[in-house]
């Protein structure tokens, strides 16, 4: 506490991010990033604009990203905007399109940077809980509000909503924006983002940090009516001309143009995730259905936190969530085919020692 704080500051619990250890012999299974590492090409694009420009502001417009982007998903150039990682892009659509006289409506059990948002920019908003399985009710959403944001497949759940559910939800809403918030969607789900000549009121994020590897590099993108994205950019403007740098500008594109590699980790992801579960169920685990890089699983006889002091032992760290109805579940991300084994016989090991 400050007496030069303003009172939002004062009010505001800030997002804690999941932690990025020193130590680099961890097997680290604790923040959804990919095990691969980007794209060869990737590589090379950044150490090309590396050796030449970096003297000069980058495009504030990263134009050449977005007209790659536009290609790849079909859209047009103004329909796609991007950002310094999909947070960036989230508290611009927070601040832009989300600021209304009804409040915002989200999952209870849900990506908790949300609410860090609403009270940061002041937005009254109410959560929906989650059903007996932990999916997304669409029927709890049929409520007044001044807009919608869920991820698809929702963290730390895994679990994915069809694509009709979310449809049902653009139409019962014609005048309030619903964001859905694609951050894992490469590893099982169905992006909507060939919905949105469709629906004018459906805002797409996504983020290269998880199924393209470039958890490090930051950028996340945002696709929807340009009338939408117009509204990002107002804001954008307003703060941060230069959004994202010319390494960033450069690698992203490059990602995006290199479509065998991004099948062939994604695949190797949802292999190794199969893998992963069929162990866990041996391990006596309930595993929810997931559609991300990570599982949320419980085990019947063996407290949560507990399991993760112990891995964290034996040098393995996964995340658990000291939060109401999950923290008897740990959030595993999905690493290589040879950690996710380690991460089994870790386990194993736990407890046959009985602890
Ligand atoms: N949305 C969701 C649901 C996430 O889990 C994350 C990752 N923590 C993000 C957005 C943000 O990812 P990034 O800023 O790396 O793009």
């Amino acid at each position: 506490m400050s007496r030069f704080w303003s009172p939002i500051v004062h009010a505001l619990t800030p997002y804690v991010p999941g932690e990025q250890p020193r130590i680099t012999q961890l097997v680290k299974l604790n923040t959804n990033e990919n095990p691969y590492p980007p794209s060869p090409k990737v590589q090379a694009a950044i150490a090309a604009a590396n050796a030449d420009s970096l003297r000069l502001y980058p495009d504030p417009e990263s134009t050449a990203l977005r007209a790659s982007i536009a290609g790849y998903y079909g859209v047009q150039a103004e329909q796609v905007f991007v950002g310094n990682g999909s947070d960036e892009v989230l508290a611009l659509v927070f601040q832009a399109l989300l600021q209304h006289q009804a409040p915002l409506l989200f999952p209870d059990i849900s990506y908790s940077f949300y609410p860090v948002y609403c009270k940061l920019y002041g937005i009254d908003y109410r959560t929906v809980p989650l059903d007996d399985d932990f999916a997304i009710d669409p029927a709890t959403y049929r409520q007044p509000c001044g807009g919608i944001i869920f991820p698809n497949p929702n963290a730390p759940t895994g679990r994915l909503l069809a694509r009709e559910a979310i449809e049902a939800m653009l139409q019962q809403h014609p005048d309030t924006v619903v964001v859905v918030d694609e951050a894992y969607v490469d590893f099982g789900g169905d992006s909507m983002i060939p919905l949105v000549n469709q629906y004018p009121n459906l805002l797409v994020v996504q983020t290269l940090s998880k199924s393209r590897s470039l958890a490090g590099l930051r950028v996340g993108l945002a696709v929807g009516n340009a009338e939408l994205i117009d509204g990002l950019k107002r804001v954008k403007n307003s703060f941060n001309s230069y959004p994202l740098d010319r390494l960033a500008q450069a690698g992203a594109q490059a990602a995006f143009e290199d479509e065998a590699y991004f099948q062939q980790c994604r695949e190797q992801v949802i292999a190794s995730r199969e893998v992963l579960v069929a162990g866990l169920h041996a391990l006596d685990f309930a595993v929810l259905p997931s559609a991300a890089n990570f599982v949320f699983a419980r085990h019947p006889a063996y407290d949560a936190a507990m399991l993760a002091a112990r891995l964290r032992e034996r040098a393995i760290i996964v995340r658990h969530f000291r939060q109401p109805r999950i923290d008897q579940f740990l959030r595993i991300s999905i690493g290589t085919e040879a950690e996710c084994q380690l991460l089994l016989a870790a386990l194993t090991d736990i407890f046959a020692s009985g602890v």
